[in-house]
C-alpha cells in the first residue's frame, strides 16, 4: 500500500511525512516494514535494533536508517552515486525534491518485490547520479549498466513544462522520469536470457538495433503517423529500449495509482458509473495474484474517474493516455516478467 498512516494516532500519512498533521508526532519511514514508526531524534527501537533519521533528514528524507549500518545515510540516499557540490544550495534544494520521487518509486519497487542491488554492492547494481544541468554541466536523463541519471532542473516547472510542450508530451514529470529509467535497469536485470529475451524482442523488436541512428531518425522525422496504434507514446517509437521502458513506466504508474486508490478506499459502484460497467470496481494494492485483465478492467473505470475528476478542476487528465491491444499485450509481459520475479524473490 503505496501510503501509510501514522504510527501514532493511525491518521492516514503521505509518504513524504515527517511530522504527522493531525497529531504532530516525528514520524520516518522504515523500509522493511513498509511502514511509519515513530522517529524521535534519539531512534526507535524495532525488533532490538536502533533505527535513527537519516542524516539528510533536514533536506526532507524521512527514512530511517538502522544503527547496524555503517552509514548515517538511509538506503534511499546511499543509492545516490553522484549529486551537487555541497556549495551548490538551490541544486540540493532541488536533490531534496527529486528525493521525494525517488523514495516513492523505492517504496513501489520493493511493494512490487523487485531486487533493489546497490552499485555499492554488486558491480552494475542500481545507482543514481542526481545533477543539475543549471550547475554547469549539460546533464542527459538516461540509464547507462545500472546508473540513473536525472537531470534536477527538471523539478522547475517552468523548465520542464517548456521541454514538455516543445515535445508535445502529454505528461512529464520527475516521478515519470524515475520510473521510466528503471524501466531500463529492470529490463538489463530480468532479461538477460532466454526464453525471456526472444519473448521480449517478439513483442518489443530487436534491442540490437544501432540506437544512435533511432536517435537521430526519431529527432529528425519524429514518431510515424500511425504510433498510437501499436504504442503509448511517440518516444516509445525510436528503439526497442525505449518501447520498453516506456511500458515498464506506466505499468508502475497504474499499479501505482490503482494501490493508492485501494488505500483510500476507492469502490466504484457500477450503477452510478455507466450501463457498461456491471460490476463494482474494487481497486487493490496488490495484483500479484491477478491477471492482466482484472488491472487493465480496474484502471480503465479508475483512470476515467480521476480524469473527470481532474477535469472538474480545470486541469489536464490524469492520465491522459490510450490504451490499445498492441500497448495492453507489452503491459502483459511486463505483468508476468515483474509477478514472476517477486515470486522467485519471496
Ligand atoms: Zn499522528
Ligand atoms: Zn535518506
Amino acid at each position: 500500500m503505496a501510503e501509510a498512516r501514522c504510527p501514532t494516532c493511525r491518521t492516514f500519512a503521505f509518504l513524504e511525512t515527517q511530522e504527522c498533521d493531525r497529531c504532530g508526532d516525528s514520524i520516518g519511514y522504515h523500509y522493511p516494514s513498509l511502514s511509519f514508526v515513530p522517529a524521535p531524534e534519539g531512534g526507535t527501537e524495532i525488533d532490538g535494533t536502533r533505527w535513527r533519521r537519516c542524516a539528510n533528514w533536514p533536506w526532507q528524507c524521512n527514512w530511517l536508517v538502522s544503527s547496524e549500518d555503517e552509514s548515517a545515510r538511509c538506503f534511499s540516499c546511499r543509492l545516490t552515486r553522484r549529486s551537487p557540490e555541497a556549495d551548490d544550495t538551490i541544486a540540493l534544494e532541488k536533490l531534496a525534491e527529486a528525493g521525494v520521487a525517488k523514495r516513492r518509486l523505492l517504496v513501489q519497487l520493493l511493494e512490487l518485490g523487485l531486487p533493489i542491488v546497490p552499485f555499492h554492492e554488486q558491480e552494475g547494481g542500481l545507482a543514481f547520479d542526481l545533477l543539475s544541468s543549471r550547475s554547469g554541466a549539460p546533464v542527459v536523463i538516461g540509464h547507462a549498466d545500472g546508473v540513473i541519471t536525472i537531470d534536477l532542473a527538471e523539478s522547475l516547472d517552468a523548465h520542464r513544462e517548456a521541454l514538455r510542450v516543445r515535445l508535445g508530451e502529454p505528461y512529464r514529470t520527475m516521478l515519470g522520469h524515475f520510473r521510466h529509467e528503471v524501466g531500463h535497469y529492470y529490463q538489463q536485470v530480468l532479461i538477460a536470457a532466454e526464453p525471456l529475451l526472444g519473448e521480449c524482442r517478439g513483442i518489443f523488436g530487436d534491442e540490437r538495433a544501432s540506437y544512435a541512428d533511432a536517435i537521430e531518425r526519431h529527432y529528425e522525422f519524429g514518431a510515424p503517423g500511425d504510433w498510437a496504434a501499436n504504442y503509448i507514446s511517440e518516444y516509445a517509437t525510436m528503439h526497442p529500449w525505449e518501447d520498453f521502458a516506456e511500458t515498464f513506466a506506466h505499468y508502475l504508474h497504474i499499479t501505482g495509482t490503482l494501490a493508492t486508490a485501494a488505500a483510500a478506499g476507492v469502490t466504484l459502484q457500477s450503477e452510478l458509473v455507466d450501463d457498461l460497467l456491471v460490476a463494482d470496481v474494487v481497486p487493490v494494492d496488490d495484483y500479484s495474484g491477478l491477471g492482466i485483465d482484472r488491472v487493465l478492467a480496474d484502471w480503465h473505470w479508475v483512470s476515467l474517474m480521476f480524469n473527470r475528476v481532474n477535469r472538474s478542476m480545470g486541469q489536464r487528465d490524469l492520465y491522459p493516455f490510450t490504451l490499445t491491444q498492441p500497448v495492453m499485450d507489452k503491459l502483459a509481459f511486463v505483468h508476468r516478467l515483474v509477478t514472476a520475479e517477486a515470486q522467485r524473490g519471496s
